[in-house]
């Protein structure tokens, strides 16, 4: 556990993440770590994270190291497609059991790699541990090595159990496994100058090949995808590629900032949602490219592709603009880069009513406050009530989110659109932004809309309209009754981490005239768990500061 604490200390002290570089040394320590609480982390721990970001690579066998439950909850989640093997897809666990938790699970992870390599012969097998085995002390390590050596395999050991942190946390430190044991072990069996390595891109619904063929048709190479579509030997030899772009926020940061580090890969953070954003990761793969020794004319061959495939993908999103300028886009958004996002469904001539910007960067939020004007509607963090309410008040005509929300939508009676990694389909590059303004228009105009708002031919008052009027008469009250409405307000909730409300934290900023988001930190906790809600806390603060209510003296 000692050298799993410093794996995630190094994790958390990573250079190329602004998001902890610009935490002070103490807050670094503790990371993003979002506290979980027991018994709601299934589906969404650090082994679930490690799980997601290497099983898009689909000729090895994933072999999961713990009770059944673990590989049931993330078993094949996320729709990562292949070209080739279908092994990624089975789901490979030891089961452990109350024997293996009292007397140990290393026999039987050992007996399990063995019958795998028997019955199915793939060129390597990553061994995932969970909670379980973590406590109980089972060296994995140990175990893949004398495997390793006993069958002549490489056996990778992934080391992040589900308790260490949240998803993000474990997709980093999936990418120190495949640093530490994978990456740089099998040389290709030829180079080229137009070698590129694309890192945090998972093939969701298939969106690489909609990004392949332009680079084909280039001559560029994708010499490794970490992890979409991937093969063990391409991860394997991937240290000699030329150049990298690194999609995906900051999933795999570590990857891309190591390699640079290690091999002298030079790397850029890019985006292949919208238009605009595509043209950019072509023309700065190909500038990359041409720095690290390919033929200048790769930059007319680039232009002149970005030319013809943008007037292609306008033309055939022309005849929808019409039928879509002016509705109005309630984007709730995790890990698809809500910029990169709002850019791509401005170009559609579509408005955004307000995006989510929970797991965005400080530059993340620049860029959309770039986009959309200094008013532009950000949500940390909404309640599903208040985006029924916005979906309800036709503040917003259609929501994009992930699958869980779906509900409101519906319950609102309004289109929605899944654009989280559980979607079915592929929006990348220009081919996915005409099939994501496809699939809104075909949400927005199905004439089942029409037909769900018309109440019960029973129903004397439909239960919507019960809702709203529930929902008018606690506005009215809560209207009609100041000290109510001041105590509602202050009850908001500020920080999830730490449970604190906008009460709590103007308390503190009077009685103790803080003067900054880390001494409200001190103070309360606030803002010191994820850090996600440390955006809401300044604008308590500037709001506090501006009306004189903070003591002076001791404002900063
Ligand atoms: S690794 Fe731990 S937190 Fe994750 S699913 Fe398994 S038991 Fe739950």
């Amino acid at each position: 556990m000692t050298s799993l604490a410093n794996k995630i200390q190094d994790v958390f002290n990573e250079p190329g993440c602004d998001k902890n570089q610009g935490k002070s040394e103490k807050e670094r320590k503790k990371g993003c770590t979002k506290q979980l609480a027991p018994g709601a982390a299934a589906g969404g721990c650090a082994f679930d994270g490690a799980k997601i970001a290497l099983q898009p690579i689909t000729d090895v066998a994933h072999l999961v190291h713990g009770p059944i439950a673990c590989e049931g909850n993330s078993w094949d989640n996320r729709g990562a497609k292949s070209s080739s093997s279908r092994l990624y897809r089975t789901g490979f666990t030891t089961d452990m059991n109350e024997n293996d938790v009292i007397f140990g699970g290393e026999k039987r992870l050992y007996k399990s790699i063995k019958e795998i390599l028997d019955k199915y012969d793939p060129p390597a097998v990553f061994v995932y541990q969970t909670c379980v085995p973590a406590m109980t002390g089972d060296d994995i390590g140990a175990v893949c090595k004398a495997a390793s050596a006993k069958f002549g395999k490489p056996i990778i050991p992934v080391i992040s159990p589900g308790f260490v942190g949240p998803k993000n946390l474990g997709n980093k430190l999936a990418g120190e496994a495949i640093l530490d044991h994978v990456i740089g072990t099998v040389e290709p069996q030829y180079t080229t100058p137009y070698d590129i390595n694309i890192i945090g891109e998972y093939n969701l619904a298939g969106e690489l090949w909609q990004v392949k063929p332009l680079l084909d048709e280039l001559g560029i190479r994708i010499l490794s995808c970490i992890s979409g579509d991937a093969k063990y030997h391409e991860v394997a030899s991937s240290h000699r590629a030329k150049a990298a772009m690194m999609v995906c926020s900051k999933a795999m940061i570590n990857v891309a900032r190591k390699m640079e580090e290690r091999y002298g890969i030079p790397f850029f953070e890019g985006s292949f949602y919208g238009i605009g954003d595509m043209s950019d990761s072509l023309r700065e793969i190909a500038r990359l490219l041409i720095e690290r020794g390919a033929p200048a004319e790769l930059m007319e061959r680039t232009e002149a592709v970005i030319a013809r495939e943008e007037a292609r993908a306008w033309a055939r999103i022309a005849p929808f603009k019409e039928r879509l300028t002016g509705k109005r886009v309630l984007l709730i958004t995790g890990g698809v880069k809500s910029w990169s996002v709002v850019a791509a469904l401005q170009e559609a001539g579509l408005e955004i009513a307000g995006t989510s910007v929970k797991k965005s960067t400080k530059e993340d939020k620049e860029k959309i406050k770039e986009l959309m004007g200094q008013d532009a509607h950000m949500i940390d963090d909404m309640t599903p009530r208040e985006m029924y309410k916005m979906l309800k008040e036709a503040r917003a005509d259609i929501m994009l989110s992930g699958g869980r929300s779906q509900f409101i939508a519906l319950k609102a009676k309004m289109p929605w659109l899944d654009i989280n990694q559980e979607r079915h389909h592929a929006y990348a590059g220009y081919e996915g932004m005409v099939e994501l303004v496809e699939e809104i228009d075909k949400a927005l105009y199905n004439p089942v809309w029409a037909q769900v708002r018309l109440p019960a031919p029973w129903e004397e008052t439909s239960w919507e309209e019960r809702a709203t009027k529930a929902l008018e008469a606690e506005a009215a009250a809560l209207v009609a009754d100041p000290e109510r409405a001041e105590e509602a307000r202050r009850a908001k909730k500020v920080c999830s981490c730490h449970n604190v409300n906008v009460g709590a934290i103007e308390d503190a900023l009077r009685a103790d005239g803080l003067g900054s988001v880390e001494a409200i930190g001190g103070a309360t906790h606030a803002g010191t768990g994820c850090g996600g809600c440390q955006g809401k806390i300044a604008e308590i603060l500037d709001a506090m500061s501006s009306a004189g209510a903070i003591p002076a003296s001791k404002a900063a």
